[in-house]
């Protein structure tokens, strides 16, 4: 059988340029998927970091005006990865984040860049570089999420497409004055169109007029069709709910190994879980933390937002520090919270300890070290970090929410007793459930024969990308089966 051949479409593509967890997916599947029998190309804008790492370039096209200045489609490979990259210097020819100027505000054109990055999808889409013709699109969040509806309004046959949502707390929402300047027509301002709330809606656009609609773990395709997690979209993912499916993402099991990763003070399996604890002791050496193997040591790797309810764990300080625990924190975001937990590892010095920044090898050793990985978000579309946390074998404690609520089973007294539990899950996400689980967590910890067969079965539970990219295969080609 041939390869089913997939357009994929998106904004960051890891390792070449990352901010989240959109990074990760749109890296790892098309590796995951070439197992499936799919052959991904993956269309990029060419940020000048992204060009700078790409190995071999081949200008596949030119567009003498795209979105108010010359660009070029270029056929690259980088990263190990078959790609479209999108040279077009006036939009993406900038420094630092692929969204926001050195202000920390979005660039005031991500309207144009992006709506230029979905055009040239749709082109490529439509078979318009000749030697390749895509049978099906993927396109993810946003920032690609207008190549539908190019599509729609072109006509003419076209691949079916699906959409991914990452986090729907980011839609791209601008005045509906641009709408010419997006190369639409003026019928598409319709509440059946690409029209939100007045102005044009990028993701709102995507919602309506992709074929399949995905986000990255069952609860949340659910959560996302109630007005409480919905952010404003929720009836219209209401409306399409037949084509709407979670699948939870992996993780790149071959980076996340801790029988070999290279960052560890020491590797380990979970046939050799006895050698783990050195990792622990490095740890708390690294966070100048009292090296004691007996006292519980709980890790948080996030961004410092309100999302991930790290506010939450400022305030539940009390119970872990009072239960005698410790805290390791790696974490970039807020200056508020950033402050707060300075002054908290001031004033606990030895038991609360702090590294800011983005730092990937000590997240490794984090997930190796700490006895617990605290998830304490108030939405989580799927969370990666307590994937590597059950990998490593660091007990997840995790709000019941998104793809928390999916990943980790809760050591509840039916889990223990059929033997299947890998984590603590709380619920709602506040202050006394957050220091409630984390007592539980130290009474589990307490308990060692109990703690360590947790912890095995989390080391044993298959997070990688396997599972997840033959469930994207399914979907791709029951779209390639249907003209349209
Ligand atoms: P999100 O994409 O919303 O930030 P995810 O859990 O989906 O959250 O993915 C975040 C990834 O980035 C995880 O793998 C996590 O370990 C990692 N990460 C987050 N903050 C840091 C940090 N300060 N240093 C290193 N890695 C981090």
């Amino acid at each position: 059988m041939n390869d089913l051949v997939a357009l994929s479409v998106a904004s960051e593509i890891y390792p070449l340029i990352k901010t989240g967890g959109l990074a990760d997916v749109a890296g790892a599947l098309p590796g995951a998927l070439a197992r499936e029998g799919v052959t991904t190309r993956t269309l990029t804008p060419g940020y000048p970091s992204l060009l700078a790492k790409l190995e071999t370039v081949t200008p596949a096209r030119d567009y003498p005006a795209l979105f108010g200045g010359p660009a070029r489609l270029l056929d690259a490979r980088g990263g190990g990865l078959d790609l479209f990259v999108l040279d077009a210097p006036h939009l993406f020819d900038r420094p630092g984040s692929p969204y926001l100027g050195a202000d920390g505000r979005d660039w005031p054109d991500n309207a144009l860049r992006f709506a230029a990055l979905s055009r040239v999808g749709a082109d490529l889409a439509k078979g318009e570089l000749g030697g390749f013709v895509p049978e099906v699109v993927h396109v993810h969040d946003w920032q690609a999420a207008l190549t539908p509806a190019y599509l729609h309004y072109d006509g003419g046959p076209r691949p079916g497409v699906v959409l991914t949502i990452h986090n729907l707390a980011f839609q791209g929402h601008f005045p509906a004055s641009l709408l010419g300047a997006l190369w639409l027509p003026p019928r598409a301002m319709s509440i059946d169109g690409v029209e939100y709330f007045q102005g044009v809606g990028f993701l709102k656009a995507g919602l309506q007029f992709a074929d399949r609609i995905t986000t990255v773990s069952p609860t949340y395709a659910r959560e996302i069709m109630t007005p409480q997690f919905g952010m404003a979209l929720d009836g219209l993912l209401r409306a399409r709910a037949s084509s709407v499916e979670g699948i939870v993402n992996g993780i790149d099991d071959v980076v996340w190994n801790p029988a070999t990763d290279p960052q560890l003070a020491q590797n380990y399996s979970a046939l050799r879980v006895d050698q783990r604890p050195r990792n622990k002791a490095a740890l708390q050496q690294r966070f100048a933390l009292a090296t004691s193997y007996e006292t519980p040591l709980f890790g948080l790797v996030s961004r410092l937002t309100r999302q991930k309810g790290v506010d939450l764990l400022l305030d539940s300080l009390p119970a872990l520090i009072g239960h005698g625990a410790q805290l390791a924190l790696l974490g970039a975001g807020e200056k508020l919270f950033q402050d707060g937990f300075a002054a908290a590892a001031a004033e606990h010095a030895g038991a609360v300890g702090c590294v800011f920044g983005y730092d990937e090898a000590l997240a490794h050793l984090m997930q190796a070290g700490a006895d617990f990985i605290l998830v304490p978000s108030r939405f989580e579309p799927c969370g990666l970090t307590q994937l590597c946390a059950l990998r490593y074998g660091a007990m997840p404690v995790v709000a019941r929410v998104g793809g928390l609520a999916d990943t980790v089973i809760d050591a509840n007294d039916a889990a223990l007793g059929a033997g299947v539990a890998t984590g603590v899950q709380f619920s709602p996400p506040d202050v006394p459930a957050l220091s409630y689980a984390i007592e539980r967590a130290i009474g589990l910890y307490r308990d060692v024969a109990t703690m360590r067969r947790i912890r095995l079965n989390g080391m044993r539970a298959d997070v990688s990308w396997r599972g997840p990219a033959k469930r994207y295969a399914a979907i791709y080609r029951s779209l390639a089966k249907v003209p349209r």
